[in-house]
């Protein structure tokens, strides 16, 4: 799909406005396509082993520079990359949907959690406390503290190209790290704007801010692998599938850096006979259709109580019907492509699997009219199942949700912890006693557990990840930024006297 205008989406312009140069998109070895019709974009520079080497060693004199200035001014340089990213919001937001496909609407909210972010984190700057702890030994005081972690890795996918990155840096800057991105092959364009407004707030924040303190590396897994590898990266904090998680995690582990996983997704919605229909059909679809199904907290499954079930199927899909899928850029448009063909094709396997499996299929097929020619429009699926199959199971990165009934209230429960993933689940209900059996301790196993909310659209004011295969990271708000500092518990002896804990007596001069 080469031959297309290669600027009709006035990409020149647009990345020129947010400060990447124009001889950065041209004659490089990395072919960049907008889902939005298939077409090349962009052929930039991927980054050679030396390269990236060398970006780590940068890291690495980076932060010994970077943890002495005080958290606060740290917060500082946050605070003015908040403010590029105010100004670039619709820029920034445009260039998220033109290569990763997500709707106008859906871009421009990514930049708005990256600014949320940053607002967190500048507050978080004056927040990195510690404890003072009650000693056992008389003249002595205890206290935990926090100092900056090392160089961190960030490595991302591509449906979330530029938020996840904010997520981390926002956080690993004010907590005194520096940061090397390693952002999805597919969406490298978002992450070199992101760079250029990063250069942008340290232009602003004048001297103290380290050359290096925040780096980009262009290219496909070996590249992640040179970070995951590398003894100078204390932690990878990896966002993507559960098979990367599975390969990056013992890597790291074995070389005893810090790993922070945010992996895959399988999320569930109970829907009780007391819920309130109407709200549960508008999260439904937000939650299954939003981003075409392309979001870790994408809503797969729904499992429906049998009173209501002929009530909600019917509604549901009537509402699918009336989806408008087409080119993202439209606004109107709720549904557009998928990142590819391949993501296209996979959808369409998986629908032929469902389908033996005993699985009956409304829409998934391919649309062509009144969409741009060469992307991937699907239109998306519900499938009604008899039981929760390995492929219901299975997550598939595609607008496919599954229904299936219960009729007693643990074997609902059942059915939403039976997956390998633990990341979003929810229940409509108005019965308070099911909301709590849910949030309480033999409820809900995931990350994220909502009441009368759909499982997509987390605040990032909370602690964001998942258990089990979803990789046990939290990311984001909360306590989070603790994964991005280094814990030190330390003990001043303020007395004359020398007493050891538990009570030891250790006599050197034996008498
Ligand atoms: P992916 O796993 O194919 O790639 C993610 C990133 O990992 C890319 O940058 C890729 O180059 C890199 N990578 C792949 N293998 C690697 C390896 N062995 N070593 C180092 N780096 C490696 O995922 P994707 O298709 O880009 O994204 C979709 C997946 O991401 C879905 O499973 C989705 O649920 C998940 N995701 C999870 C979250 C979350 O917060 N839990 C958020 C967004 C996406």
């Amino acid at each position: 799909m080469g031959a297309k205008d290669p600027d009709r989406f006035d990409l020149s312009a647009l990345l020129g406005r947010l400060g990447v140069p124009g001889d950065a998109l041209a004659g490089g070895d990395l072919e960049v396509h907008s889902p939005i019709d298939g077409s090349t974009i962009a052929n930039i520079h991927t980054h050679s082993e030396t390269e990236v080497g060398a970006a780590i060693a940068r890291a690495a004199q980076a932060f010994a520079d970077w943890r002495m200035v005080p958290g606060p001014r740290r917060g500082e340089l946050v605070r003015l990359l908040g403010e590029e990213l105010r100004a670039a919001k619709d820029d920034l937001g445009r260039l998220v949907t033109i290569e990763c496909g997500k709707i106008a609407e859906e871009g421009r909210g990514e930049v708005q959690e990256m600014i949320d972010i940053c607002d967190f984190a500048v507050g978080l700057s004056r927040q990195l406390y510690g404890l003072t702890i009650a000693s056992e030994r008389p003249g002595h005081r205890m206290m935990e503290q926090w100092h900056p972690l090392g160089p961190v890795g960030v490595i991302t996918a591509f449906n979330f190209p530029v938020a996840v990155w904010a997520w981390n840096a926002a956080i690993a800057l004010v907590c005194g790290d520096s940061v090397v991105w390693k952002p999805s092959e597919k969406t490298p364009l978002t992450a070199l704007a992101c760079q250029a407004l990063f250069q942008r707030a340290v232009a602003r924040f004048g001297a103290g801010a380290p050359d290096g303190l925040a780096q980009v590396i262009v290219g496909g897994r070996e590249a992640g692998e040179k970070l995951v590898d590398h003894p100078a990266i204390a932690l990878i904090s990896a966002t993507g599938s559960t098979r990367m998680g599975a390969a990056v995690g013992p890597k790291v582990l074995a070389r005893h850096g810090k790993v922070l996983l945010e992996l895959g997704g399988n999320n569930a919605m109970i829907v009780a006979p007391s819920a309130d229909l109407e709200l549960a059909l508008r999260a439904i679809v937000f939650s299954a259709v939003g981003t075409a199904g392309q979001r870790c907290t994408s809503l797969r499954r729904l499992i429906v109580h049998d009173d209501i079930y002929d009530d909600l199927l019917p509604a549901l899909k009537s509402a699918y019907e009336g989806i408008r899928i087409g080119d993202p850029l439209d606004s109107g448009t709720l549904v557009g492509p998928l990142i590819d063909w391949r993501a296209g094709d996979e959808m369409h396997r998986v629908l032929g699997v469902a389908d033996d499996e005993g699985g009956t299929v409304h829409g998934g097929g391919p649309v062509t009219d009144g969409v741009p020619e060469g992307g991937a429009y699907m239109r998306p699926a519900i499938v009604e199942m008899p039981e929760q199959t390995e492929t219901v199971r299975t997550e598939t990165f595609a607008p496919i949700l599954y229904v299936l009934r219960y009729s007693d209230f643990d074997r609902a429960v059942a059915l939403q912890n039976g997956v390998p993933q633990g990341l979003a689940s929810c229940i409509f209900t108005r019965d308070v006693k099911e909301a709590e059996r849910f949030l309480a301790a033999a409820g809900s196993d995931c990350g994220i557990a909502n009441v009368n909310i759909g499982p997509s659209g987390a605040e990032i004011g909370g602690a964001f990840g998942g258990e089990k295969a979803t990789g046990g990271g939290r990311e984001s708000g909360s306590d989070s930024w603790k994964a991005y500092m280094r814990r030190q518990t330390a003990t001043v002896n303020y007395s004359d006297d020398l007493p050891l804990a538990q009570g030891i007596t250790f006599d050197i001069k034996g008498d």
